[in-house]
């Protein structure tokens, strides 16, 4: 596979962009080798600059759910662009987003546009906190919410502690506000709450996690969340921005029957354009500015061309037999990379949930951070390589989920099952 282009373009960009990408993960800093400079895409396959083809598993790490390029999201992103591109004022298809996204999303009655996922957690903590009156925020080890400083995090040592910061720049005054538990533990949980419980505003959690793999919640866990909120008087936050229109059409509060105090969404619901969301309980988003007295805004939210990216993809995930078809084909591919790791005796641990998947290289369970953090990462390095040179792009990293399109037909899993035989061998070769 030729990709002197790609790494002239590397080259190129880490002289005026900070490693050469506008997001580090881009980088394959924890895989090695050369990202590939991608030059278009068309429904699940992506093209570098050197014209090599890709099936891709990334889809935009989340929001290309109906494949790349497709056809009414481009359309309907022409028609609202030879109108106008921003305009800072409200618009009609704004309500338009705001009332399919409460159609899908029951448990939101209101909602507020914003332009990314961190910004809508940021935004949704900072309501939870002016409501409630209280500082203190709890998260889970592992999930992620976004980079803003409260969220960007790590546990203490200890099984539920105050963070610590995630990043130099992260000051310890604002990590002490964040209480972190691990993963799918209630008795964690509890017990933060009864140390801070008065002082906790909200517990804002990933209803799946798909920042550290694939991890879905253990029976019951989000139903203790619930009770733990309502007991000590905190708000339950799903943040939703990966599951939302991912895992059901009503999300991962749909598929576990329980119903947050506010949602935060993303990715798809900007159909491949910059847009996010946060909303929920209308006694709670009528405290948001100017209804209320909770101050947000941002001069893009609620742009045109995202809102109608949005709007075209939510249309077209009203069928019903998306998500049946999505889970399908996630489920087709883990199972077939279980049965063929297992015939090659390497230990995996597969996780699908609608449109998303994720493999562990570990015998399992895989239940929180700590157990995704024990899985081998040559393996999985080892893998990750070989599959590109297949032709297959899955996401550089261990700790990341991977994600179906509808565009993804039964060939191109079986396409990708063969290159994992390939791949898999040449991991068990390694060990
Ligand atoms: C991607 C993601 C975010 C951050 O969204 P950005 O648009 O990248 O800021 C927040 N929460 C979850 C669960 C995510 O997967």
């Amino acid at each position: 596979m030729g990709i002197s282009k790609s790494r002239r373009e590397f080259k190129r960009a880490r002289r005026s962009i900070p490693g050469g990408v506008n997001s580090p993960v881009r980088a394959f800093g924890s895989v090695g080798g050369v990202p590939r400079f991608i030059a278009s895409a068309k429904g699940a396959r992506i093209r570098d600059v050197d014209d090599n083809e890709y099936i891709d598993y990334v889809g935009s790490w989340g929001p290309m759910i109906l494949g790349h390029a497709h056809p009414k999201v481009l359309a309907a992103v022409r028609e609202a662009m030879a109108l106008g591109t921003s305009f800072g004022a409200p618009t009609v298809r704004e309500s338009d987003l705001a009332e399919a996204i409460r159609r899908a999303l029951p448990s939101i009655q209101m909602v507020r546009m914003v332009s990314s996922g961190t910004e809508a957690t940021m935004s949704a903590l900072r309501l939870a906190r002016g409501v409630t009156g209280r500082s203190r925020i709890l998260k889970f080890d592992g999930c992620y919410h976004g980079h803003s400083d409260g969220l960007l995090v790590a546990a203490g040592s200890g099984v539920a502690t105050l963070a610590i910061p995630g990043s130099p720049g992260v000051p310890k005054a604002m990590t002490d506000l964040t209480v972190v538990a691990p993963f799918n533990d209630l008795a964690a949980t509890r017990k933060a709450f009864g140390r801070w419980g008065k002082d906790i505003a909200a517990i804002i959690v990933e209803p799946i996690a798909g920042n550290m793999g694939c991890i879905p919640p253990v029976p019951g866990f989000l139903a203790g969340l619930r009770e733990i909120c309502d007991e000590f008087g905190a708000l339950l936050i799903f943040d939703e921005v990966m599951t939302g229109f991912r895992v059901a059409r009503g999300g991962a509060q749909r598929l576990y029957k329980v119903k947050p105090d506010l949602t935060t969404l993303g990715k798809i619901v900007g159909g491949g354009l910059p847009a996010a969301a946060y909303g929920g309980r209308r006694d709670l988003m009528a405290r948001i500015a100017p209804e209320g007295d909770v101050y947000q805004a941002g001069t893009l939210s609620g742009n045109p061309l995202a809102v109608a990216a949005g709007i075209a993809t939510l249309e077209l995930l009203e069928e019903p037999a998306v998500y049946t078809t999505l889970a399908e084909r996630s489920k087709a591919l883990t199972a077939g990379l279980a049965e063929r790791a297992e015939a090659q005796g390497i230990p995996l641990t597969t996780r699908s949930i609608g449109g998303m998947f994720g493999f562990f290289f570990h015998p399992g369970p895989v239940d929180c951070f700590a157990q995704a953090q024990q899985s081998d990462a040559v393996a999985f390095r080892r893998f990750f390589a070989a599959m590109l040179e297949e032709g297959i792009y899955l996401a550089p990293s261990p700790y990341e989920a991977g994600f179906v399109s509808l565009a993804h037909k039964k060939r191109d899993i079986a396409e990708t099952l063969d290159a994992a035989d390939r791949a898999l061998l040449e991991v068990a070769r390694d060990r």
